[in-house]
């Protein structure tokens, strides 16, 4: 049982000057531009001479917000690393106690312990778990004692001088919308930087650092083949990537091959997509009547696919399995809906509907795109009169549109869907030529014009979208320990 003399200490990791973190800035690939802003920070933690008689400071707060996997963890450890200051390694959660007081005289623990060492860097990853808006619901309990966390937070960072100090407080969240005002106030969190999923060139980079000590049969076939996985790991974080080289490593070494190949390299991305995707590790129980409803859906997408091609969003191969997403989403609906009638629907669909509608209203209220207005719109109903019963009409007429459309598609090449269906139940997997030949071969019935509704046009591209539903492009839908899966 742990003494309740050490509730207050801070829990964080310490790792000192001398061990480092052993990460630098060359760990950290893509968004070169993320590098170049923290290299002067890691110059004024150096004490470089340069920046000082500049009597440029260093910022007292440094927030990394973006996705889980981007690398923030890495980067803070990276500035830590090239610095050569000891870093504290914190969670957000780890304030976050049901005992009165405790929550405070960690924090308290913790700057204290960081200012031994100063020139020293606090990372405090989740940051939003103790320093989420103040007054908002108290989802979990503990309001009150998060409270005085936070605000302990925000005392230790107001009574220090930089210049002396020198103790650099990161933060790290996904949920820059729910951090309290009060921490990104100037001389506190006042360097805010993005870390975004990264482009293409960005994927190539990270699997580049990632297959620096993997075996490959040459740097060139190396270099084709990464370019290969970053076309098609659209949306995929780094974390990601690089769990795609470590598991195309395992399967080589399973195989007992000497280098990494493309066989190895496609099947490990394959299993990647199904795990993010979800979370589900088998699949073969299944029973017929979902494999049936299953192996239409993934037809219908395939279909629908082919009919609306999308440059980031290539066929690969489609599989039947039990996945909890599609991204064709009024497709998924349009389909059950069509084959086993609308009284006998099921909820395969229903994450897929949840995705299209949230598409939707994105479309609607964040692109200015469209016939509701030019600007950016977030949820800002005491700005806009009505908005939400506004954005509701937009929304489902737009997802009226997508339906429509799909189910118009999918009337028209029926044989199509079948022909795939029926492939998907005998073998379980069919692969993207086989589709397309099935697409393009098959008997047309024609079908009445469906009509958009959006007088500017951009229901054209948001009805294309709409019917997608590709709010993550280029992500699978499909369940490891089977053979195949589709990127949408
Ligand atoms: P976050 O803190 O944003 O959730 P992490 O820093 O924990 O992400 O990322 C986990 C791992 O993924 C890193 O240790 C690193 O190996 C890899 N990674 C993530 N982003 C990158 C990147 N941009 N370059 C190289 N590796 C990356």
């Amino acid at each position: 049982r742990r003494a309740l003399g050490s509730l207050g200490k801070s829990r964080a990791k310490f790792i000192s000057a001398e061990e480092t973190t052993g990460v630098t800035f060359d760990d950290f690939a893509g968004q070169e531009y993320i590098k170049r802003e923290l290299q002067e920070i890691v110059r004024i933690l150096k004490n470089d001479e340069e920046f000082q008689n500049k009597g440029i400071y260093c910022p007292k707060g440094v927030l990394l917000h973006g996705p889980p996997g981007t690398g923030k963890t890495l980067l803070a450890k990276a500035i830590a690393g090239e610095a050569g200051v000891p870093f504290f390694a914190a969670n957000g959660t780890d304030f976050v106690e049901m005992f009165v007081g405790v929550a405070a005289s960690r924090v308290k623990d913790l700057f204290a312990s960081a200012r031994s060492f100063a020139p020293s860097i606090i990372f405090i990853d989740e940051i939003d778990a103790i320093g989420s808006k103040r007054g908002g619901p108290d989802i979990g309990g503990g309001g009150a004692e998060r409270e005085q966390g936070l605000l302990q937070i925000l005392t230790e960072m107001d009574g220090f001088k930089v210049s002396t100090s020198q103790v650099l407080v990161i933060g790290a969240t996904n949920r820059l919308d729910i951090l309290d005002p009060a921490l990104l106030r100037k001389g506190r969190f006042d360097k805010i930087v993005r870390v975004g999923l990264p482009s293409k060139d960005g994927r190539f980079a990270i699997l580049k650092v990632h297959a620096r000590n993997k075996y490959f049969r040459s740097e060139e076939e190396k270099d084709v083949l990464l370019q290969e996985i970053a076309e098609l790991t659209e949306d995929f974080t780094g974390a990601e990537l690089q769990n795609i080289l470590n598991e195309a490593g395992i399967l080589t070494a399973r195989k007992d091959l000497d280098y990494i190949g493309q066989e190895e390299l496609l099947e490990a991305l394959k299993r990647q997509k199904g795990t993010f995707e979800t979370g589900q590790e088998d699949s073969t129980d299944i029973p017929e009547e979902l494999k049936l409803r299953l192996a239409y859906r993934e037809a219908a997408v395939a279909v629908l696919a082919c009919h609306l091609p999308d440059p980031y969003c290539p066929i690969i191969e489609v599989a039947m399995i039990v996945h909890r997403q599609c991204h064709f989403v009024s497709c998924a609906r349009v389909i059950e809906e069509q084959m086993f009638g609308i009284d006998n629907m099921c909820w395969i669909s229903s994450k897929a509907t949840l995705d299209a509608s949230r598409l939707a209203e994105f479309l609607i209220l964040q692109t200015g795109m469209t016939a509701f207005g030019k600007a950016y719109y977030r949820n800002q109903s005491d700005l806009v009169p009505n908005l939400a019963t506004k954005l509701e009409a937009l929304r489902d007429e737009y997802m009226r549109f997508a339906v429509e459309k799909c189910a118009s598609v999918l009337r028209e090449y029926h044989s199509a869907v079948e022909t795939i269906t029926d492939i998907l139940l005998e073998k379980g997997e069919i692969k993207a030529e086989e589709i397309w030949d099935i697409y393009k071969k098959a008997p047309q019935i024609p079908q009445p014009a469906v009509s958009p509704v959006d007088e500017y046009g951009a229901l054209i591209y948001a009805g294309r979208w709409g019917i997608q539903g590709v709010s993550l492009p280029g992500r699978a839908t499909f369940a490891p320990g089977n053979v195949g899966f589709a990127t949408f």
